[in-house]
């Protein structure tokens, strides 16, 4: 997959830019609030239709203009794609793809696949468990659609459960009614099952992934470990197993569910542990190992989605060598060489090599220019 041009117009602090990629490396430089950083939002925005900065689009869109828009060529195995997201300061935003106007805005998504990383992602490490689940969440949904749907129910199940747990915890002399909790609970562990499963699977194929991309960047020195932790144990991954361990597991909590009136235990509750040399990274990993750390598990998924979907997707680095030591600067930058088209901010071309400096090719950016 290869973002092959770009065009920026009243978005963010650019007017009207037009760029081309002309080398599957670009190295975006310029000083501090130049619109770096703004040039890989408008990316990931095509990409996920989202943005990890604002959810908001009048944020979006150029100051004082009431409308801007995002255009992009991307050359894939299967032929050109032409994107297009108009964003309205005041209004709904709209989509075109090959100058179809999309109604289905989710059947866009797939069209220009990216992983980034940035300083925000360091709180997958640094944050509490939701940001770990959310992570891997939206991992899934990139490889299996089908856990939009998963994850959707589940989420109305737990929702329902909760809502007659407080229910109940509200008018204590009003008793529970047994089989409509028994209900719930079945449904409960039947989704909760099938949800737990596929994250687990996810953790068995992301690992020997994101162990080597993290050895190859702190140059052996380190050995990094995700462990799942979930709120119901198991033996095995068997669904029926986990269905039955789940259920028992509701009734040992019972009572404490019913005083706290709400469900405790669930995928909803479960969380991932990362360790380096075996020791848990977010209360006693340096800064630069934590950084070491979220790279190697971005990498891992863009190696991942490459394996399912048949191409590299692009990946979005801002900001990235910051933290680094200059022997991880390297070892990242030889890593990543031309294995796949990588778009990388910095406010200094000093961390680069000669190599890279050769092959990529160097975009200043200056008062979103
Ligand atoms: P750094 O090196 O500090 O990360 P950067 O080059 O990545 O800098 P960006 O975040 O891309 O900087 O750009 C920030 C600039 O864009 C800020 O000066 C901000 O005021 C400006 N900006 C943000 N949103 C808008 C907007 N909607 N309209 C106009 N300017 C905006
Ligand atoms: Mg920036």
């Amino acid at each position: 997959m290869y973002l092959n041009r770009l065009a920026l117009v009243n978005f963010r602090n650019y007017a009207q830019q037009t760029l081309g990629f002309s080398a599957p490396k670009t190295i975006l430089v310029g000083e501090n609030a130049q619109g770096k950083s703004n040039l890989l939002e408008a990316i990931e925005l095509l990409s996920t239709l989202r943005s990890h900065r604002t959810s908001r689009d009048r944020d979006l869109v150029r100051e004082n203009e009431t409308q801007g828009q995002i255009l992009a060529e991307i050359l894939r195995d299967s032929g050109q794609l032409d994107l297009s997201l108009t964003l309205r300061s005041r209004g709904r935003r709209t989509l075109t793809l090959n100058s179809e106007p999309q109604r289905r805005h989710l059947d866009v998504l797939g069209a220009l696949n990216t992983v980034e990383f940035s300083s925000l992602d360091l709180d997958l490490v640094r944050g509490g468990p939701t940001e770990r689940r959310n992570w891997l969440d939206a991992v899934l949904l990139q490889l299996e659609p089908i856990y939009a749907y998963l994850s959707q129910q589940y989420h109305h199940i737990l929702k329902q459960r909760n809502a007659l747990l407080k229910q109940h915890r509200r008018e204590e002399n009003r008793p529970l009614d047994p089989q409509q909790l028994q209900l719930w609970n079945q449904q409960l562990a039947t989704i909760g099952a099938k949800v737990m499963q596929r994250r687990i699977r996810l953790m068995d194929r992301l690992q020997p992934l994101a162990q080597s991309w993290h050895s190859a960047i702190s140059g052996q020195i380190e050995q990094l470990h995700l462990n799942y932790l979930p709120s119901v144990p198991w033996e095995t991954e068997g669904p029926d197993q986990i269905y039955a361990t789940f259920l028992d597991r509701l009734s040992q909590r019972a009572i404490a569910e019913q005083s706290q009136g709400m469900t405790l235990v669930g995928p909803h509750r479960d969380d991932v542990q990362l360790t380096i040399n075996e020791t848990p990274a977010r209360q006693y990993g340096s800064q630069g190992q934590q950084r070491t750390l979220v790279l190697a598990l971005k990498l891992a998924e863009l190696q991942l989605i490459e394996s399912v979907i048949g191409e590299p997707p692009v990946l979005l680095l801002d900001d990235v060598l910051a933290e680094l030591d200059l022997k991880r600067q390297n070892q990242l930058l030889e890593a990543i060489q031309d294995r796949f088209q990588t778009i990388i901010t910095t406010t200094h071309l000093g961390a680069f090599d000669a190599h890279w400096l050769e092959s990529a090719e160097i975009l200043t950016v200056s008062q979103g220019q």
